[in-house]
């Protein structure tokens, strides 16, 4: 993160900067505190979170697009922490399943790649994987995107 998309993001979260989309009215589920907390609102800057917390209007410009979620249930992204992306599980299928259900990260054995080439076939595998990872708005496999890596 650049100095000055860190100073955009600390200007939002300290209302001096409108944001550009906020959450309002959201449950916040507390994965330490294992505490939903109600009422809060997300403010988003550009492509990051840029505030978590109680309403606060100064967060709202003339162009904040707000989204109410009338106590729908926000939670951090989910993490996979064993799968095998290297064999069983098309990527592309994969990913949306995933994302469906909260999942923004996952931790594939490379196994089967590994015996099958050793080092190039895990990177042969990585980098045909690297689009999911880094960039989720290419299009999906069922949108007509591949695999390939650029
Ligand atoms: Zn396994």
């Amino acid at each position: 993160m650049s100095h000055e998309e860190r100073v955009r993001l600390m200007n939002t979260a300290q209302g001096r900067t409108p944001a550009d989309v906020i959450l309002a009215g959201g449950q916040l589920v507390n994965v330490y505190s294992a505490e939903i907390l109600p009422h809060v609102w997300v403010a988003i800057k550009g492509a990051r979170i840029a505030y978590v917390g109680a309403p606060d209007p100064l967060l709202v410009g003339k162009d904040t697009e707000v989204h109410e979620l009338n106590g729908r249930f926000i939670a951090p992204g989910f993490i996979d922490g064993h799968t095998h992306l290297d064999s069983i599980f098309q990527v592309g299928a994969y990913a949306e399943y995933a994302l469906a259900f909260g999942n923004t990260a996952a931790v594939s054995e490379v196994a089967m790649t590994a015996n099958a080439m050793g080092v190039k076939g895990v990177t042969l595998g990585l980098s045909a994987n690297a689009w999911i990872v880094d960039d989720r708005t290419k299009p999906s496999l069922s949108e007509g995107g591949t695999c390939e890596s650029e």
